[in-house]
């Protein structure tokens, strides 16, 4: 399949802005207006200088832990910048569209409205799998991304891989796969598939199973066309100085990283236990996550009285299929008993 020729024409004509840091990174830098001086706080984070435009070396890290090559990844602020820039690389505003499968993630349907593109929608099934032959069959010459979520916020389940596949395979157009909550799933991420499939995008994250939401550093895994696209039209220096030195030290701190993932998983499944056991509770959705979704009667008031409690989950019953459901992020051992506590105090009265 030819990127190119899915590419927005004005896109592809940009010749994008060359920052000073393109061409000379050490010497006596007198050219890109930056302070000589230093910054105010006198550390060797020399954070008067611009960071490095491009990122090699984050990316090589995060390259060798998704066994990818580097010329595979692009990091944004954030997995919303990747999804954004997604966008605007290849959708016409007023003429195209991208396809989401509800429940899911909001800000694909954000960032379309922002940039004035379509939204066309194929609903998950009741217990939210793809549909992957009316999903292709809802596409027009106009669909230039189909956006899936897997694991799926915020029903926490993956999707079944087959499905994905068939849609990759099917689909003539961009197909992005948004893994932020991966490194909780027992599926494989799809990130090596970015060799075999040129029109794949695998979005990740370090928000969630890095503990890094604060730094935003988001990941797009993806054919190296594509990536060459996401890299000519970001913002010359978008990842910060201090993101990326965090984001770097992380690769050092892996075992610690693993060890708290497993403790989230752990801590998932007693919480899926005692919820199953509440009376109250008409229904536990199954988790690959660091979250669950749960149904129980007159979720948006429970909402509210675990909020009063001091206990703040999130009400997703205006979603479809999601009547009466409400999402709740895995916290500490302490936290998550207090949730349990509260809920069964509210549902009990
Ligand atoms: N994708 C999904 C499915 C998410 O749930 C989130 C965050 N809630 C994001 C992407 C955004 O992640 P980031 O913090 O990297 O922008």
């Amino acid at each position: 399949m030819s990127i190119e020729n899915l590419v927005r024409k004005n896109i592809q004509a940009l010749l994008p802005y060359r920052s000073a840091r393109d061409d000379f990174d050490s010497g006596i830098l007198l050219d890109a207006n930056e302070n000589s001086y230093g910054d105010p706080f006198g550390n060797h984070d020399e954070l008067n200088r611009y960071p490095m435009p491009y990122q090699e070396v984050l990316r090589s890290k995060i390259a060798n832990f998704r066994n990818v090559g580097s010329e595979h990844v692009f990091v944004g602020v954030g997995s919303d910048e990747a999804i954004d820039l997604l966008i605007r690389i290849f959708c016409e505003p007023k003429e195209d569209a991208i396809l989401i499968t509800p429940p899911t993630y909001g800000m694909y349907k954000v960032s379309a409205q922002v940039n004035d593109v379509d939204i066309q929608r194929v609903l998950l099934t009741e217990d939210f799998q793809l549909l992957p032959k009316e999903t292709l069959a809802a596409t027009t010459d106009h669909t230039k991304i189909i956006f899936l979520c897997s694991p799926n916020n915020p029903t926490a389940n993956s999707l079944n891989k087959d499905d994905i596949i068939k849609v990759i395979e099917g689909f003539r157009g961009i197909v992005v796969v948004d893994e932020a909550y991966i490194d909780f799933s027992e599926q494989k991420s799809f990130s090596e598939l970015v060799k075999t499939y040129d029109n794949l995008v695998v979005l990740q994250t370090m928000s969630k199973s890095f503990g890094l939401a604060g730094i935003r550093l988001g990941v797009a895994i993806a054919s190296t066309p594509i990536i060459e696209y996401m890299m000519k039209i970001k913002a010359p220096y978008n990842v910060n100085k201090l993101t990326s030195k965090y984001a770097i030290q992380a690769f050092e701190e892996l075992d610690a990283i693993k060890g708290r993932v497993e403790t989230i998983i752990e801590e998932r499944k007693r919480i899926e236990r005692v919820l199953a056991q509440m009376p109250a509770i008409e229904h536990v959705f199954p988790s690959d996550a660091n979250f669950i979704l749960f149904r129980v009667a007159d979720a948006l008031n429970v909402y509210k009285a675990c909020a009063e409690k001091g206990v703040i989950v999130r009400y997703r019953g205006h979603e479809p299929h999601c009547e009466n459901s409400l999402r709740v992020t895995i916290g500490t051992p302490e936290e998550n008993d207090r949730f349990l506590q509260v809920l069964q105090e509210i549902t009990t009265n």
